[in-house]
């Protein structure tokens, strides 16, 4: 029996999480959005609010619809804050440790029908699914970033997945204004098994000093008509997410092209994750962005 969604938990209020709760409460739902500390929530909301303060400049939302929108949100540290949910989004860390233990947790408190996904940007579905009660309601529903602005949502069913499970998401998906695709459960799906593979061959081309990180982003920007050249969206994605993806092709795939590239281990290693931290193959702490090599 397909269910009709009104209540959507997210957990995570990281960049995806904070992103995802904003476009599920604009589309007229009542989100729950979780994370491990206050101020990481304080954190996600603001995000949210200043990213609807950016689309009422821009005349995709008027201040009503902000206002209602974040009336809709409510936030906690608390899993009974899912019980009455009818779907619940994991978008934390890519740590496949930390989204096993979540669903442990979060499995308990659900109403039996609701259905969980996950964000994730690379990691099995069919085995994340196998760690919940419910592997015939769980799927993969992975949103780009950042989330308000991007149409695209890869929809990954795992090998148990139920048909009434996808169609309900499918629809949602629909309502909440986005394009779906359809990605089999192979390592990071489609955009991520194109993509990164892309963002670590440009932090080889840096490695090897075939080109500047300016070099390298403004060949690609005009050479290829990216909007955005490889090491800047690495930044803006997350160093540490595009080492994460990496090592779940490499593993995943056992192909010796998927190989991480050591400047980025290095990186991460550094704490220096990109825009999140400040600092990645950009500095961020001046108004515009500085190449850091
Ligand atoms: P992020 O680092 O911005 O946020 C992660 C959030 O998860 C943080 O707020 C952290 O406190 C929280 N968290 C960590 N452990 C937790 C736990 N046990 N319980 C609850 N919350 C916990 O990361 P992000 O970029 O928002 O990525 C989140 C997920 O979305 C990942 O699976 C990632 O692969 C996926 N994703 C990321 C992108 C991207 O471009 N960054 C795009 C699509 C999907």
């Amino acid at each position: 029996m397909s269910i009709h969604i009104k209540k959507i938990g997210v957990i995570g209020a990281g960049q995806m999480g904070a992103g995802i709760t904003h476009v599920c409460a604009a589309a007229g739902f009542t989100v729950y959005m979780l994370d491990v500390t206050d101020e990481a929530l304080a954190k996600g909301l603001a995000k949210i609010e200043s990213d609807m303060n950016r689309r009422i400049s821009r005349q995709s939302m008027t201040e009503a619809q902000r206002d209602q929108s974040l009336k809709r949100i409510t936030t906690g540290t608390d899993y009974k804050g899912f019980s009455d949910c009818d779907i619940v989004i994991e978008a934390a860390s890519e740590d496949e440790s930390v989204k096993k233990a979540i669903l442990k947790t979060l499995c308990p408190v659900l109403k039996p029908n609701a259905v969980v996904a996950s964000n994730t940007s690379s990691i099995s579905i069919t085995r994340l699914g196998a760690q919940t009660d419910r592997p015939g309601k769980f799927l993969g529903m992975h949103f780009m970033n950042p989330v308000p602005r991007m149409e695209l949502v890869e929809l990954i069913r795992g090998i148990a997945t139920d048909e009434d499970t996808f169609e309900t998401i499918r629809d949602l998906t629909r309502r909440l204004g986005k394009i779906s695709v359809n990605a089999e459960d192979f390592p990071a799906f489609i955009v991520n098994r194109i993509l990164l593979p892309m963002i670590n061959e440009a932090v080889y081309t840096l490695y090897e000093g075939v080109g500047s990180v300016e070099a390298i982003d403004t060949a690609m920007r005009l050479g290829t008509h990216h909007p955005m050249g490889p090491l800047a969206l690495a930044d803006f994605i997350g160093l540490d997410t595009c080492l994460a993806v990496m090592h779940v092709l490499h593993d995943g795939l056992a192909d010796t092209k998927y190989r991480p590239c050591p400047l980025l281990v290095k990186y991460v290693e550094a704490g220096w994750l990109g825009r999140k931290t400040g600092r990645g193959f950009y500095d961020y702490s001046t108004d515009v962005p500085v190449p850091t090599r």
